[in-house]
């Protein structure tokens, strides 16, 4: 249930209310927005008896919300939430944000050179795996905390802002010391243990979608972060397993408007792991523009076939060069732009 206050209700109204909650023995939880003062109320197994807070002062109304998940849904905050990584915003009505790089982050001088080409683009958000989760434990694992602080490095040295994969629980504060922006991937996504830990810090969150999971299984991960405090949380698509075998996932395209629909919060799409082939990624990344995504998530490189992991869906530059050129047609036609 939510708690509306009145536009120009008092703190002490506002107080009494967090109050009245703690007191029937439920939790409280603020919900931001720039429009209104609303209250969620967390922790009740059945109904709570709306009348009590009505007749509160300061209060405007009280909603039933009916979905299983609650701080992510619009029922309780209408309006897009605009994820604000030190001055770049994802989210709402904005231009889309694209985010490119290598799939891992490799030695110190590959790194920076592909980072600077990316930058040269006009990129302004960097992506490489220091921590790689692969299905072969013969496989590249990734350099760890050397890749970290190459990733430190390519921020110092270009400015960029730098996304990166969080897999255990017990690496969350050092990969926060050293990027901007935490990816949850695909094998995460229901990893509680991290997303509760991931709720309590102050960076954002990109949550890619699992790859088999459902819609609601996807927003209830995305809840325990908002539950915990963080409210920047970035949705990510990145294709699903079904039967089709002829590319590596299904891009589920489908989801976005309902996810628009349904959430406020943002949502980019990683064609490069969705189709899984470079040649196809640029044509479906114009498809998720089309469906105005928030954002992409590319892997590319300045020498896409000498990559040390996902060489066949990482693009060279020139691709990422000629989505961003997309992005200015995609984006601006009114029929994109009022979606949602
Ligand atoms: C990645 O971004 O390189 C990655 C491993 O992604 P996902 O979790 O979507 O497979
Ligand atoms: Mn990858």
């Amino acid at each position: 249930m939510l708690v509306v206050m009145k536009a120009n209700s008092s703190e002490d109204q506002i107080q009494r209310v967090v109050d009245k909650i703690v007191e029937l023995g439920f939790k409280p939880l603020p919900v931001p927005g720039a429009n209104r003062t609303a209250i969620c109320i967390t922790g009740n197994k059945g109904a709570v008896d709306e009348v009590i807070f009505l007749r509160m002062p300061g209060v405007k109304e009280v909603v039933r919300v009916t979905k299983p998940y609650k701080m992510v849904s619009r029922e309780v905050k209408d309006e897009d939430t605009v994820v604000d990584i030190d001055g770049i915003k994802v989210g709402g009505k904005g231009e889309p944000l694209v985010i490119a790089g290598p799939c891992s982050v490799e030695d110190e001088k590959t790194t920076l050179s592909v980072a600077q080409a990316l930058k040269d683009l006009g990129i302004k958000c960097f992506r490489a795996g220091a921590f790689k989760p692969r299905t072969s434990p013969y496989d590249f694992q990734g350099l760890g905390l050397e890749g970290l602080k190459i990733l430190k490095k390519v921020n110092q040295e270009t400015g960029l802002k730098i996304i990166t994969e969080v897999m255990d629980t017990e690496n969350v504060e050092v990969v926060a010391e050293h990027v901007d922006i935490l990816q949850v991937g695909t094998r995460n996504m229901q990893n509680f243990s991290l997303l509760r830990k991931l709720s309590r810090i102050d960076k954002p969150i990109v949550l890619k979608r699992g790859m088999s999971a459902t819609l609601t299984e996807w927003l209830n991960a995305a809840e325990y972060l908002l539950m915990g405090g963080n409210h920047n949380v970035i949705l990510c698509e990145r294709g699903i397993r079904t039967f089709s075998q002829h590319t590596r996932n299904t891009l589920d395209l489908n989801i976005i408007p309902v996810v628009k629909d349904i959430s406020h919060l943002p949502i980019i799409v990683d064609p490069s792991h969705g189709i899984g082939r470079r040649d196809y990624v640029r044509p479906m990344a114009r498809a998720a523009l089309a469906c105005g995504v928030h954002g992409l998530i590319i892997e590319a490189h300045t020498t896409p076939d000498l990559a040390v992991s996902d060489q066949a869906q990482t693009v060279p530059i020139e691709t990422v060069k000629g989505i961003l050129e997309d992005i200015k047609i995609i984006s601006k036609l009114p029929q994109v732009q009022n979606i949602n």
